[in-house]
């Protein structure tokens, strides 16, 4: 019997009512595979834990979580607490703390999906983000000059280190390796951005050398942008770094049919430290509470999970699963123009890992 330990961060929002049927998923893969077990901790962390505690998580939050295999995170937001709040003093520090210092976006549109694009073949839109986790535009340095005067100013760092950059350049080409294509596109803006894009390059320059058999191509990330429209057929791996990355994969999920579609994994390659999946989407206030949140990308994410854990098999299950019922076409939530529920979503899915199993 194999035991793996997963913190549970439902979060706010629709983050809890889309873990609930993660974890339905979990459960039944539990069932289905006879031979893993899964054990859970939750954690409450999240904007109501914030107003009465005066922060996002406890002092120790990352010594709780350290020895946790893996982490299903849901969303974190609130209308009550300022964004950058939420995203400073829970997700970062877990992102960072941990060293997850790839953030895994498949770009796939999924069997049962129209796109909005001309696209109609499925293996037209089919490709995978890796975006920098750690470091670049989401640096913590920065301050405010001349508060309070006609001169204020406000200064972030970019910060884009040799390590940093070789190490996720690795970790794509790794991938790319593994993949038909064998295409790596990376994100750049060396153009404009003169001190840190253009070390950025320098260092995909040099690890480039070590992959001769991938074909490696720099785009300026606006360029890149239009690809992502005009021609995402040519795409396989694209790597960019925080901000670029963050920003390429929303609209990712916008061509395959939007943020109810799409997954996420922050992972430590090294397995050093818990890795965390959770869907690309944030808490949606909008539509809170109302039990029609699209659970599939936090699903696809627990499939993530399971490559990530070294299954595969039920990782393969599990978006299958997703597929068929998509294929099936009678079970979905408002945003892919359906009246289901999170709930009628979450039971399709299951009752399809059933019969696939
Ligand atoms: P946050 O501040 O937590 O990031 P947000 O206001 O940015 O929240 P997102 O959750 O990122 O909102 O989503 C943007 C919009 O996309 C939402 O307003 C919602 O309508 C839609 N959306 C996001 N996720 C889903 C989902 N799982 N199912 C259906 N619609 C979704
Ligand atoms: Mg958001």
């Amino acid at each position: 019997m194999r035991h793996y330990s997963i913190a549970v961060i439902p979060g706010d929002g629709i983050g809890p009512e889309v873990i609930n049927e993660s974890l339905k998923v979990l459960k039944t893969l539990e069932e289905l595979h006879g031979g893993i077990r899964f054990s859970y901790e939750y954690f409450d962390w999240n904007c109501q834990y914030y107003l009465q505690n005066g922060r996002m998580m406890p002092k120790d939050g990352l010594e709780q979580l350290k020895n946790h295999d893996v982490i299903l995170f849901g969303a974190v937001g609130d209308p009550s607490v300022p964004d950058h709040i939420s995203v400073w003093e829970l997700i970062l520090p877990i992102r960072k703390g941990f060293q997850q210092y790839v953030n895994l976006r498949p770009i796939r549109l999924l069997r049962g999906i129209d796109s909005p694009l001309r696209y109609k073949d499925h293996d037209d839109l089919d490709f995978i983000v890796v975006r920098e986790n750690t470091e670049g535009e989401y640096s913590d340095m920065g301050g405010r000059l001349h508060a309070g005067t006609p001169f204020e100013m406000a200064i972030q760092n970019n910060v884009i280190t040799r390590q940093g950059s070789e190490r996720i350049l690795q970790y794509a080409y790794s991938l790319a390796e593994r993949r038909k294509k064998k295409h790596l596109t990376v994100a750049t803006k060396s153009n404009a951005i003169n001190h840190t894009m253009t070390f950025w390059d320098e260092v995909v320059n040099e690890v480039r050398k070590d992959y001769p058999h991938i074909q490696t191509q720099l785009y300026h990330i606006d360029a890149l942008a239009a690809y992502f429209v005009m021609k995402p057929e040519s795409l396989d791996v694209v790597l960019g770094s925080n901000l670029f990355g963050d920003i390429l994969t929303d609209l990712g999920a916008a061509i395959v049919g939007g943020l109810g579609l799409a997954p996420s994994g922050n992972i430590n390659p090294e397995k050093q430290f818990p890795s965390m999946f959770e869907a690309i989407h944030g808490s949606a206030p909008d539509i809170a509470g109302k039990g029609i949140a699209n659970p599939i990308a936090q699903i696809w994410s627990v499939s993530l999970m399971m490559d990530h854990l070294d299954l595969p098999e039920l990782g393969k299950l599990v978006l299958d699963s997703i597929e068929d019922v998509l294929v099936e076409g009678i079970v979905r939530t408002p945003d892919l123009g359906g009246s289901c529920t999170t709930k009628e979503m979450g039971d399709a899915i299951v009752a399809q890992m059933k019969k696939s199993a």
